[in-house]
C-alpha cells in the first residue's frame, strides 16, 4: 500500500514539472466565479441541472459527430449519464460518456472565452437584478457550468475527448486561476466532481440528489443513474426517453414546463405550449414553445433562433437553423423531422426544400394558434403582444407568403 502511495506521489510530480499548467480565468468568468461562491444563496439546487444539462448536450453531440464517425462510439458504451455520491470525500461525481474535451476545449470553455452572455449576467446583477432571478438565469446567460461553485469550494473536471488518446485534468478553487494536467486515461467523456462547501452536506443526500434531478430532468433523453459509492447499488432515476415522443395524454403540464425550462433556459411558464405529430407529405414532430418573459438577447442584432432541430431523435443543430423565420425567434423548443437524411451536415441543411417545406408549416400553425389565443383570450394575447409584437411585425416587410395571416395576428394602437 505505502509503496502504491509513493508512486503515484511520485507521478503526479513528473507530471507537475513538465505539464501542469496554471491560467487565469478571463476577467468576466472571474466576476462570475465571485458572484457565484460569495452572493447566490438562492436556489442552489440548479448547479445538478445545469451539469446534467450540460452532460446531456455532451451525449447529444457525440451522437451527431458519430453519424459520421462511428468509430467515436467504441469504448465507453452507452450515452449514459451518472451521479456519483462519496459521503466519506465529501463528493459529488457527475459523468458522461459524451463527447468529452480535448486540453483546448477545457481552457476555452472552462475559463477563457466569455460568452456574450457572460458579460449580460453580470450587467443584470449590477443593473440590480434580483439574485433568484440571476440564479435562475444562469442557464440562459450559458453560465451553467459556473454555478457548481455555488456549492463547490474545489471542482475537478475529467475529460477524454472522443476519438482522443489522451485525458486532462482541470482543476480550480474558483479564486481567479485554474490549472490543466494531463490525467491518468479515463474512459470516452467527462466526469466533474465537486467537494463540497462547509455546509452544504444536503447534496450527499441521494434522496435529496434523486429529487432534484427528477424535478428538473425527468425528460432528458438519456438514462441518469445515482451511485452511493459507499453503499453501492445504482438506480436509473428518469424515464430516459424524449418527452415530445411520448404522447399528449401521457405528459403533465408540469413535464411540459420542465421541458420548456431546459430548452429555453428560462425560468417561467411558457405562454403558448404546441406539440403536434405532423404526418402527410412532411412529417415531423414539433415541441414549441412562447416564452411568458421577453429573453433578454431578443434584440441583438444576429436575431439568433434557439429552435433545436432533430433527425429521427438525433440532435443536429440548433445554430442559425432556417426552419423558423427571424421574425418567428421568440419560439423555443425542438422540430423532430422523419423525412431528413440523418447523415445530413449542418452546412447543407440551409439548402434542403424539405426545411423550407417543415418551415412554412411550422409558420401556419403558429400564426393559427396565435389567432386562436387572440380570440379566446384578447387581455392574455396583450401579454404576448407587449413582449414579441415588435418581432412579430418584422415578418410584415420580411416575409412573403403569410402577409395576412401575420397581419391578423398583429395588434395597433387606435384612436377607437
Ligand atoms: P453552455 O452550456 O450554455 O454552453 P456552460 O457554462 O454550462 O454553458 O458550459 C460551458 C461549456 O463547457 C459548454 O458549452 C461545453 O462546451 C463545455 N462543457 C461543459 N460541460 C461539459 C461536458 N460534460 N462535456 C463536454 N463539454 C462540456
Ligand atoms: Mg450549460
Amino acid at each position: 500500500m505505502a509503496y502504491k502511495a509513493k508512486l503515484h506521489h511520485c507521478k503526479v510530480c513528473i507530471m507537475t514539472e513538465n505539464h501542469q499548467e496554471t491560467l487565469k480565468f478571463s476577467a468576466e468568468i472571474s466576476k462570475v466565479l465571485q458572484l457565484m461562491i460569495h452572493s447566490l444563496y438562492t436556489n442552489k439546487d440548479i448547479f445538478l441541472r445545469e451539469l446534467i444539462s450540460n452532460a446531456s448536450d455532451a451525449c447529444d453531440k457525440l451522437r451527431y459527430e458519430a453519424l459520421t464517425q462511428p468509430d467515436l462510439l467504441q469504448g465507453a458504451g452507452d450515452l449514459s449519464i451518472n451521479i456519483l455520491v462519496n459521503k466519506d470525500k465529501r463528493t459529488v461525481t457527475l459523468s458522461d460518456t459524451g463527447i468529452g474535451m480535448s486540453r483546448e476545449e477545457m481552457i476555452k470553455n472552462l475559463g477563457t472565452i466569455a460568452k456574450s452572455g457572460t458579460q449580460e449576467f453580470l450587467n443584470h446583477l449590477a443593473e440590480g437584478g434580483k439574485k433568484e432571478e440571476a440564479s435562475a438565469l444562469i442557464g440562459q446567460f450559458g453560465v451553467g457550468f459556473y454555478s457548481s461553485y455555488m456549492v463547490a469550494e474545489k471542482v475537478l473536471v475529467v475529460s477524454t475527448r472522443a476519438g482522443a488518446t489522451e485525458s486532462w485534468l482541470w482543476e480550480s478553487a474558483g479564486d481567479g486561476e485554474f490549472t490543466v494536467a494531463p490525467a491518468e486515461k479515463s474512459a470516452r467523456g467527462t466526469q466533474i466532481t465537486l467537494h463540497l462547501k462547509e455546509g452544504e452536506d444536503q447534496y450527499l443526500d441521494t434522496f435529496r440528489l434523486r429529487h432534484i434531478a427528477q424535478t428538473y430532468s425527468d425528460h432528458i433523453s438519456f438514462p441518469i443513474s445515482l451511485t452511493d459509492e459507499k453503499e453501492g447499488g445504482t438506480e436509473t432515476i428518469n424515464t430516459g426517453s424524449a418527452l415530445w415522443t411520448r404522447g399528449k395524454s401521457d405528459i403533465t403540464p408540469e413535464q411540459y414546463t420542465e421541458f420548456y425550462h431546459h430548452v429555453a433556459h428560462s425560468p417561467d411558464e411558457p405562454w403558448l405550449t404546441l406539440h403536434n405529430k405532423v404526418e402527410g407529405k412532411v412529417e415531423y414532430t414539433n415541441l414549441l414553445f412562447i416564452p411568458s418573459m421577453k429573453p433578454f438577447d431578443l434584440f441583438h442584432p444576429e436575431r439568433k433562433r434557439r429552435v433545436k432541430l432533430f433527425v429521427r431523435r438525433v440532435f443536429i443543430t440548433e445554430e442559425n437553423v432556417e426552419v423558423v423565420p427571424a421574425y418567428m425567434r421568440f419560439l423555443r423548443g425542438i422540430i423532430d423531422s422523419q423525412d431528413l437524411p440523418l447523415n445530413i451536415s449542418r452546412e447543407t441543411l440551409q439548402n434542403n426544400p424539405l426545411l423550407g417545406k417543415i418551415s412554412e408549416s411550422i409558420v401556419a400553425r403558429t400564426l393559427s394558434e396565435l389567432k386562436k389565443k387572440a380570440e379566446k383570450d384578447a387581455e392574455g394575447y396583450t401579454a404576448f403582444w407587449n413582449n414579441f409584437g415588435p418581432v412579430l411585425k418584422e415578418g410584415l416587410c420580411e416575409s412573403i407568403s403569410p402577409k395576412e395571416q401575420i397581419l391578423e395576428a398583429c395588434r395597433f394602437y387606435s384612436t377607437n
